[in-house]
């Protein structure tokens, strides 16, 4: 392809964004097709000649399209949000036109400079005082793994990465039983085990679901008395499940007498912590955890991927993951060199489309949608709560309530989370909150409006009516 046919190109693939995304409400919002069809539509093996870039766009539209499930959608109520505000995905057509690797200060200085001046917006932003640095993963599962292996390295007093795991005694790792998959998998991956994750009983009864501190000192005590070593502590704002939050003063005064590493899990709801109102709730004490993260990438409006990893001193976590080959080093002035704080080497220059975004709406612009997701989704549950056909689970935690449909037993719940999925106008998924089937319903789409919401409640109606 010449540059020529490139811009013929690529001024027909965003007129057609720009069209998709107006035209996105006249799709079904999950993708509708049967397993195995995309696959079945490919070729089994790869073209011996180079083909025309019509043929390829016409199949893109063909074969691809069917086939996706529209995550901007403003009827996307599923999972949490992965919003891709305009002027990020054009920061990312940028990116990736640009197409630097910036693993090094040198290898992109604007790359990695903008990347700690964003980091040091998005602090402020989130009410996080002075002294905390950090730096853009491509995921909270990445940056939790990261600060699992720094509680590891340090409770092993750094020999873990040297000797391996096999004798530096039993670590183990504490966390509430509302904490997300990702927590798990680090510590599997960290070689602490599943076995050595102790999860602590949350507080049910209440509604923020936070982890039972007396019960967390209590399994330290004991744990350090029958001889496993504490290595850290996990605790979240914002639980994928129902919106889970823990009380930071009450986690950390432990952490602090324990000499324990801690890291605060705010994937999703970091991003709300730009409300100054919310924060008194979620967020008091939050200055004290060694390491917080949470996704742009999710709530914020930053195209995926893009996870901040706070961290109240890097130095641990460099210690624990800086290796130097000789051809990695660099002459000159001591310079920040990013790829010496995460697990890959390879870097996107992911903090163009936060300055893009920041730029765009300004913190005001992106306030006001996550205020009106969150009173949407108080009004929409009390509705739900009014309506005989529907029984609140659990209360909205910022913009995450979960609901069932009264007299139904938990396989006819997911058949109708199902029936709701294939009808196409609205998108959600389930959990379990105290072992029963509970139907999540999060708003955070960026272009969602009041009438998507109200389309919402009539969609659910309607079914629900219909069983
Ligand atoms: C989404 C989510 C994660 C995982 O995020 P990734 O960036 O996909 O790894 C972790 N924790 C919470 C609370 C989440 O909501």
């Amino acid at each position: 392809m010449n540059w020529d046919e490139f811009q013929h190109w690529g001024e027909h693939i965003s007129k057609w964004a720009a069209d998709y995304h107006k035209d996105i409400r006249n799709n079904p919002v999950r993708a509708q097709t049967d397993k195995g069809a995309i696959a079945a539509a490919l070729p089994a093996s790869p073209p011996e000649g180079g083909e025309a870039m019509d043929a390829i766009m016409a199949d893109f539209e063909r074969i691809v399209m069917p086939g996706i499930t529209h995550w901007q959608h403003p009827r996307f109520f599923a999972y949490f949000p992965a919003n891709a505000a305009p002027p990020s995905m054009l920061a990312e057509m940028l990116v990736s036109t640009i197409a630097a690797q910036c693993m090094l200060w040198q290898t992109s200085p604007a790359a990695t400079e903008m990347e700690g001046v964003m980091v040091q917006w998005l602090r402020q932003a989130l009410g996080l005082p002075d002294g905390f640095s950090g730096v853009i993963q491509d995921s909270a599962s990445s940056a939790t793994l990261s600060a699992v292996l720094t509680m590891r390295e340090i409770a092993s007093g750094w020999r873990g990465n040297k000797e391996g795991m096999s004798g530096q005694g039993c670590l183990r790792i504490y966390c509430s039983d509302q904490v997300h998959s990702s927590i798990d998998r680090a510590c599997w991956v960290a070689g602490i085990g599943q076995d050595n994750l102790v999860k602590i009983g949350t507080d049910g009864s209440g509604a923020s679901y936070a982890m039972d501190t007396e019960e967390l000192q209590s399994r330290i005590t004991q744990d350090r008395a029958a001889g496993y070593i504490p290595a850290g502590i996990i605790a979240i704002t914002g639980g994928t499940s129902i919106g889970a939050y823990d009380r930071h003063h009450a986690v950390l005064e432990i952490a602090k007498r324990e000499g324990l590493y801690t890291h605060l899990d705010a994937a999703w709801a970091g991003s709300a912590m730009i409300c100054p109102e919310y924060r008194d709730e979620f967020w008091a004490g939050v200055e004290g955890y060694d390491s917080i993260v949470f996704n742009p990438h999710k709530w914020l409006g930053a195209q995926f991927d893009c996870s901040i990893q706070f961290l109240r001193d890097p130095q641990h976590q460099i210690n624990t993951l800086k290796i130097e080959p000789e051809y990695l080093k660099t002459a000159g002035e001591a310079v920040t060199n990013y790829s010496e704080w995460t697990i890959p080497l390879g870097r996107r220059f992911r903090a163009l489309k936060l300055w893009f975004l920041l730029r765009s709406y300004g913190l005001e612009g992106l306030r006001e949608r996550i205020r009106n997701h969150v009173d949407w989704a108080h009004a929409l549950a009390a509705r739900l709560e009014a309506h005989p056909k529907f029984e609140i689970v659990t209360q909205p935690i910022l913009s995450l309530f979960t609901f069932k449909v009264t007299g139904m037993d938990n396989a006819a719940q997911l058949d109708f989370v199902e029936r709701i999925n294939n009808d196409g106008r609205i998108y959600i998924t389930q959990t379990r909150v105290d072992d029963a089937v509970a139907i999540r319903f999060q708003i955070g789409q960026f272009d969602c409006t009041q009438d998507d919401i109200n389309a919402a409640y009539d969609v659910l109606c309607e079914l629900a009516e219909a069983s």
